[in-house]
């Protein structure tokens, strides 16, 4: 039986204990691909405030990204503060945790004036325990200035009370997570993804350069792809020497534009047993060195509208475990 290198074990085998990521939505952020920048109403797939109003920051503010001012800042500032402090010491309490990654997730979090990011990301950096960043953005909403700052706090020591006598790492980890979704140009424009697959690839080699950490996210399931098209995505992504991967399978939800391509009946979702299939047969074809941080994702709430067998990620981590055993590979 052979132990997979989930980014669990990843961060156990380097740290010599569990880390935490904490997920952080900061107002104001917004997508490229919903502002107009690069499309309208973004990924199709995406529920966004082009469909429900709701979503619509209650504050109403928007980042000028044509400007280095920020009146908001501050309270973005503290908005960070409170959502880590929260969930820090819910964990704490919980788990005993003790070391943290800061985990910049909702949208864009790199579509923002230089400044805004250095502020939010040396606040995190900042904060009690944690030992790094992890950055959720899109290959074209980074630039050479913003991954030349982040290759400088990679090189930057951890505080000597977070060092380990048994452990050799000394640096901040410094993570930006891209979504490759799918290696396939026609794939991309009609998932309104606003850029293509050479843009992916500049980016992420660019990243790599600065010796960076990537993490590529892959969408199964995307329209008019098969098993070898998705197969062909993560050879691709391998050869990216990306260093973590998450798997999702793509879901259609209410209030998204795939919601009305499934309604028209011109998207039909990718089956339990492809899903499952295909994710093994990926598994299978990643080196040792590449973590893997996410086999699936669900939804469990009724805004799921097909298919059904993503409402359930318990029953569906059961089944992925037992296919992996199967195959002698234990997640
Ligand atoms: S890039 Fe992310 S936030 Fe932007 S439209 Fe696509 S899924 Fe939504």
């Amino acid at each position: 039986m052979r132990q997979l290198l989930t980014i669990g074990k990843y961060f156990k085998d380097k740290f010599g204990e569990k880390v935490y990521k904490i997920p952080i939505s900061i107002s104001g952020f917004t997508c490229p691909n919903i502002d107009g920048t690069v499309a309208k109403g973004g990924c199709t797939f995406c529920e966004n405030e082009s469909f429900s109003p709701n979503l619509t920051d209650k504050s109403k503010f928007k980042l000028n990204l044509k400007s280095n001012e920020n009146p908001y800042l501050e309270k973005q500032l503290l908005q960070l503060e409170y959502q880590f402090k929260y969930t820090k010491e819910r964990l704490e309490n919980k788990f005993g945790a003790k070391k943290f990654i800061v985990y910049f997730q909702s949208f864009t979090n790199t579509y923002a004036p230089l400044d805004t990011l250095k502020a939010l990301y040396e606040k995190a950096l900042s904060f009690e325990n944690v030992i790094g960043l992890s950055i959720g953005t899109r290959t074209d909403c980074i630039t050479d200035e913003t991954l030349n700052y982040l290759e400088k706090l990679s090189k930057r020591a951890l505080p000597n009370y977070l060092l380990s006598p048994t452990h050799s790492y000394k640096n901040y980890e410094i993570w930006v997570e891209y979504g490759i979704q799918s290696i396939f140009d026609e794939t991309l424009e009609k998932i309104n993804r606003g850029h293509d697959f050479a843009n992916v690839k500049e980016w992420i080699n660019k990243t790599k350069q600065k010796d960076l950490l990537v993490c590529g996210h892959l969408i199964f399931g995307l329209p008019n792809e098969n098993q070898e098209m998705m197969l062909q995505t993560v050879t691709e992504s391998i050869n990216l020497k990306i260093d973590s991967i998450k798997f999702h399978p793509l879901y259609v939800t209410k209030n998204t534009l795939l919601a009305i391509d499934y309604q028209k009946g011109n998207f039909r979702p990718i089956s339990e047993n492809l899903y499952i299939d295909t994710l093994i047969k990926s598994i299978k074809m990643l080196p040792a060195n590449i973590s893997i941080s996410r086999v699936t994702a669900g939804i469990g709430n009724d805004s799921l509208i097909d298919p059904l067998w993503c409402n359930d990620k318990h029953q569906q981590m059961k089944k992925i475990k037992s296919a992996l055993f199967k195959e002698n590979l234990f997640y």
